[in-house]
Parts: structure tokens; C-alpha cells; sequence
């Protein structure tokens, strides 16, 4: 698959002045050669909140410029699913892979960090970490979401981002062909992990033919032949011809260079920050190809995960909560016709409407 087209950040005082979130702490971890950043976008809902990424970046200012972009989703995330949280991020960006004791000693030197900010950032787990390094920050910080409130292993959001993704993706045949049935639809998933695998497994479950691409050759092979789909080669992957296609892997796959290519009816994923930038939007809608917006779609499991932090623990109520995205994605796409815009335009002016309504009820 080509990536051509996705642009590196610019240096660190670049990348600062394209934003125009709250701020950054900026952090460098001796010990581990790891940065630590914390970006904070927006505060009018709550405390900024979101999933703490562990991942090795080319160079750090691709790690300043991941956390800073994937705060401000949180922002829209949070205000498109109607909770009171802000959106901020963080990103752990490693020199290379760490296990053991440096693992743990840079996890609890960030939940230390956190600390410090007295609450003004709640982390999670996110690409890169998991349940257990979040037990680690939590035996440091209180300032840690996801955690199961008896004590216990803290949840994995993939399999409710993953619900979330399948009603989307429901709600997105429904708009686009006037029926929401998978059986005899087809769907390819790029990238087969936390989210992607269970995805697609309740594709295939319900009917729908499975297309696998995973970076992991291996992995792709074995789930293919599990849930009797069929591995693609990712060099042809956007133009197979397919339904839905489903990035479930990293972002930026929808640029002005695959988005000529692609031979499907609907985009439709968990990865965040799916499009290059918000132009291409409508070069899908100019296409005929139906997009929801990342922000909504893969809210699943931050949902669960602000559910248990106000103490909700019955699975179902989880699975009921995080299945209403099926209807707010069926509104986003009925508002996007009517006002003749992108679902991506239709889904931010509601969450600008949020924003400016708390705004004006708590000026500060
Ligand atoms: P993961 O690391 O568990 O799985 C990613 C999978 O994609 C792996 O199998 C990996 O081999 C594969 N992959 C990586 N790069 C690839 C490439 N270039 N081409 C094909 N395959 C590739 O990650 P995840 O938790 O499943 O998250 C997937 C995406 O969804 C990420 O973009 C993440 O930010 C987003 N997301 C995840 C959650 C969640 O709950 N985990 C929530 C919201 C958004």
C-alpha cells in the first residue's frame, strides 16, 4: 500500500504554531531516551482526556505533532458523544521498542508527570500501551480512566470501539444503500489488532465477506483463515473492489492518492485522523463515497471507558450505550444531505454548536 502523500511534521516550533489548543508539556525521559508529551486542546466540557500512545517516531516532532492532532479529536470525540470531558492526548515516544523494568520505570515517571498537573489531563490506554501498563500508571496516579472500578485489570476499549465501528458501519449501508444487512456486503478491515479482529469478526459473523490486510503477514493469514475471509495484498488494496473499507491501522490512508483509487462505496473505520486533512472529505463525498467521521465512529470505547468512570459496570449497558452510535451516525448523514455538505462538516458544526453553547453558558 502507498502512503505517498502523508506529510511528516514540521520542526518543534512549527508544529506548535499550527495548533491552537491550551498547550503542551514537553517532557524528555533520560533514563529511557523516551519524549513524554501531554497535549491539552480544550477544557469547555471538562479536564482534558484521552488515551496515553507508546510508539517510535521517525523524529520527536512526529510524536509532538501525533499528540497534538489526536487531542483535538478528542475534543470533537467527547462533545459528538455528550460527555464532559476535554480532549487531550498523550504520547510516550519510545527510541525503540522497551519491556521490563524500563517500561515500567518510564510509566511510572508519566504517571508521575501526571500527577504533577493535578488532574488537568486523565489518560487511558491507547495505540501502543495496554491494560497492564495502565495499572502500572495507575499505581502512581489516580489520574488514569478505564480502570475497573473494583479494583481489578483495567478494561480493553478495542472490542467496544469495534461494536462501535460495526453499528457505523450499519448505519452507513443503511444511508448509503437502504438497508443495513451485511450479509453479501463486503468489507476489508486494514489491520487486524484490538479493534480490527474483533470487527471483523462480527462482520464475518454477520454475513459479510471479510477482506484482511495487516502490515503482519502472519497474522493476516491465520485471522483470514478464522473467520473464512480472504487476505489482500497491500499493495492492492485501495483499488479492490469492496463495499466498505474499514482503516483499522494507522492514519492518513485516505489522501489525495489513494482517494482516486479506492473502489468502495462507504469509508468506514476505527483509525484515528483516517483523512490527510479535511479537504479530502469532500473529494470522497465528490466521489460518491460515504464517509464517517473517524471521531464518531471509533468513540466506542472512550464511551465505555467515561461510562466506568461514572460507575457504570453492567456489560450490557455498555454495549446498549456504545450501540447508540448507530443513530447518531444515522443523523450526522441525514444532516450532511440536507445541508448538501460532507458528514465531516455536518458532524463538526454540531460539535461547534456544543462547544459555543458551554461557552456561552461559562464564560471564562
Ligand atoms: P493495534 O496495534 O492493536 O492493531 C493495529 C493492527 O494494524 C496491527 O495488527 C498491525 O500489524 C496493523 N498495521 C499497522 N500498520 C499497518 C499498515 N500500515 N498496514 C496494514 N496493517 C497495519 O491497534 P488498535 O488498538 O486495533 O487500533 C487501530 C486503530 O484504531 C488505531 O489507529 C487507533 O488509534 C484507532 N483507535 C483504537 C481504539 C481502541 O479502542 N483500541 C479507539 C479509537 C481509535
Amino acid at each position: 500500500m502507498s502512503q505517498a502523500g502523508v506529510r511528516s511534521a514540521p520542526d518543534f516550533w512549527g508544529v506548535l504554531s499550527e495548533w491552537d489548543g491550551i498547550g503542551a508539556v514537553v517532557r524528555y525521559d533520560r533514563p529511557t531516551g523516551a519524549w513524554i508529551f501531554v497535549a491539552l486542546h480544550d477544557d469547555t466540557l471538562g479536564a482534558p482526556t484521552g488515551g496515553c500512545r507508546m510508539k517510535v517516531y521517525e523524529r520527536p516532532e512526529d510524536g509532538l505533532w501525533d499528540a497534538l492532532r489526536l487531542a483535538e479529536g478528542m475534543t470533537y470525540k467527547w462533545a459528538s458523544i455528550g460527555f464532559d470531558f476535554g480532549g487531550g492526548k498523550s504520547v510516550l515516544a519510545i527510541p525503540h521498542p522497551l519491556e521490563g523494568a524500563e517500561r515500567a520505570g518510564l510509566l511510572r515517571r508519566f504517571g508521575a508527570l501526571l500527577n504533577t498537573l493535578s488532574g488537568s489531563y486523565n489518560a487511558g490506554e491507547d495505540l501502543g500501551t495496554t491494560p497492564d501498563d495502565m495499572q502500572i500508571v495507575a499505581q502512581v496516579t489516580p489520574h488514569v480512566v478505564g480502570l475497573d472500578p473494583s479494583g481489578g485489570k483495567p478494561e480493553d476499549p478495542g472490542p467496544y470501539t469495534a461494536l462501535g465501528v460495526f453499528v457505523g458501519i450499519q448505519a452507513a449501508l443503511e444511508h448509503r444503500f437502504g438497508s443495513a444487512e451485511l450479509a453479501g456486503r463486503s468489507v476489508l478491515v486494514q489491520g487486524v489488532g484490538d479493534v480490527g479482529a474483533p470487527l471483523a469478526t462480527s462482520l464475518a459473523a454477520a454475513g459479510a465477506e471479510v477482506l484482511v490486510v495487516d502490515l503482519n503477514a502472519e497474522r493476516a493469514t491465520a485471522f483470514a483463515a478464522e473467520v473464512g475471509g480472504r487476505v489482500v495484498d497491500a499493495s492492492a488494496m485501495f483499488e479492490t473492489e469492496c463495499d466498505v473499507y474499514a482503516p483499522c491501522a494507522i492514519g492518513a490512508t485516505v489522501n489525495p492518492s489513494s482517494i482516486p483509487l479506492l473502489r468502495c462505496a462507504v469509508v468506514a473505520g476505527s483509525a484515528n485522523n483516517q483523512l490527510l486533512s479535511d479537504a479530502d472529505a469532500q473529494a470522497l463525498k465528490d466521489r460518491d463515497i460515504l464517509y464517517a467521521p473517524d471521531y464518531v465512529i471509533n468513540a466506542g470505547g472512550a464511551m465505555a471507558f467515561a461510562l466506568i468512570h461514572q460507575g457504570v459496570s453492567d456489560e450490557g449497558v455498555l454495549r446498549e450505550r456504545v450501540s447508540s452510535l448507530r443513530g447518531a451516525l444515522a443523523e450526522i448523514f441525514r444532516e450532511a444531505d440536507t445541508e448538501a455538505t460532507t458528514p465531516l462538516a455536518a458532524a463538526r458544526s454540531r460539535v461547534d454548536r456544543i462547544l459555543h453553547e458551554r461557552r456561552q453558558q461559562d464564560p471564562r
